[in-house]
């Protein structure tokens, strides 16, 4: 009998320690042994930059929770993805990514790794024909998101990967935005899941961290070669963080939901409101495809506003509940424009680039919904 989500969670992958309902933090840097032979027969724990009984607590679940055989916790997000990109490209190769692209993402691909001869093309994923028209002979890569930055775009998943097995290409998500309670890319044939465990999975903005999930055998060859050469392993200590968020993760992911949903609607209806970037309200362009892959919304959505730049800059600064600030997913309520900051190379030219100033993005956290929708309204209500 398999334990759904939220039973999961809650003991899977510990190992009763002094019947300690809690897993113990293993701080340690070196594992010693009490010989010569047993250092040589070790059962894998050496030195935690490459293995730790606490990470293996977090790899366990996460490996469960995205339906892989195996996980790797990072330092960061970027951390993971970064180890994943070096570890599927080499001098002369190519990848396709999707667009719009999370800031770090853009950072790594649209410029960093220029430097090792390595190009990339950025495409609307949305239009399938598009990535196949972008793929060439040296393309040994697709990059995507479960959702597009600011705009909650979402790409056909099966088509992609059916794409990518045609060409034998490797295919990478950044599940971040969906997070699994919604979305497993592995179950629609992708080869590795990426996460940023700082929003969704730690869900207590008191954590940055970063995971990577596939088979086996994909694990076990990063974890041989960038996992350790980068040293970008996950402190102990932030693992047991992320895995006290994880106790929880089934019920907040709900609460974030069924808020969105309710704002969601809210804003819809609200006439200062041009469009709301939240593809399962059943009006949105993509409906009928976020409901064949998602099992449900993140607290994640964007929306514009007829008033234009002024509009958007007032009602952010109107607002009570949501506070002002990057990041998302975790249980505060947080609003951001891509107005406030500069960095936005990727929207030159485009059809998105005069959508950002009117843009806001919120992430809807777990305050009573009833509040925060009063403090949407309220903020939109113009002053007299
Ligand atoms: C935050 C985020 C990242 C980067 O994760 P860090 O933990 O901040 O390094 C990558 N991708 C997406 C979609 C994110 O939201």
């Amino acid at each position: 009998m398999k334990a759904r989500m939220q039973t999961m969670l809650t003991h899977f992958g510990e190992e009763n320690i002094h019947g300690a309902v809690v897993p113990p933090i293993f701080l340690n840097s070196t594992f010693v042994h009490d010989s010569y032979e047993a250092f040589q027969e070790g059962e894998g724990y050496y030195y935690s930059r490459v293995a730790n009984p606490t990470l293996d607590v977090l790899e366990k679940k996460l490996a469960a929770l995205e339906q892989g055989e195996a996980a790797k916790a990072f330092a960061s997000g970027m951390a993971a993805l970064s180890a994943v990109l070096f570890h599927f490209l080499k001098q002369g190769d190519h990848a396709v990514c999707s667009t719009p692209a999370y800031g770090g993402t853009f950072g790594i691909l649209g410029s960093y790794m220029h430097k090792f001869g390595i190009s990339v093309d950025f495409v609307d994923f949305r239009d399938t024909d598009r990535v196949r028209a972008a793929i060439k002979p040296n393309t040994r890569l697709i990059v995507c998101e479960s959702y597009s930055t600011f705009f909650m775009d979402v790409f056909d998943l099966a088509a992609i990967v059916a794409m990518a097995k045609e060409h034998g290409l490797h295919t990478v998500i950044d599940n971040t935005c969906a997070s699994p309670a919604n979305l497993r890319p592995l179950e629609w044939g992708f080869d590795v899941v990426v996460h940023s465990a700082s929003k969704y999975l730690g869900g207590h903005s008191d954590v940055i961290a970063g995971a990577v999930i596939s088979s086996e055998a994909i694990i076990d060859r990063i974890v041989q070669t960038e996992y350790g050469i980068f040293g970008g392993a996950l402190g102990p200590f932030e693992a047991w963080l992320v895995t006290r968020g994880l106790k929880t993760f089934g019920l907040r992911m709900r609460q974030h939901a069924d808020s969105a949903m309710q704002i969601a609607r809210m804003l819809e209806a609200n006439d200062q409101v041009a469009k709301v970037n939240f593809p399962f309200l059943p009006g949105h362009e993509q409906h009928a495809l976020t409901r064949k892959q998602f099992d449900a919304p993140s607290g994640l959505l964007s929306f514009e506003l007829r008033g234009g730049k002024a509009a958007a800059v007032r009602m952010i600064n109107r607002l009570r509940y949501f506070k002002i600030g990057v990041s998302w997913g975790g249980f505060e309520s947080l609003v951001y424009s891509p107005g406030m900051s500069g960095g936005h190379e990727q929207f030159a030219g485009t059809d998105y680039e005069p959508r950002l100033d009117p843009l806001i993005r919120i992430s809807v956290g777990l305050e009573d919904p009833a509040d925060l929708m009063d403090d949407l309204r309220s903020a939109l209500e113009v002053p007299a």
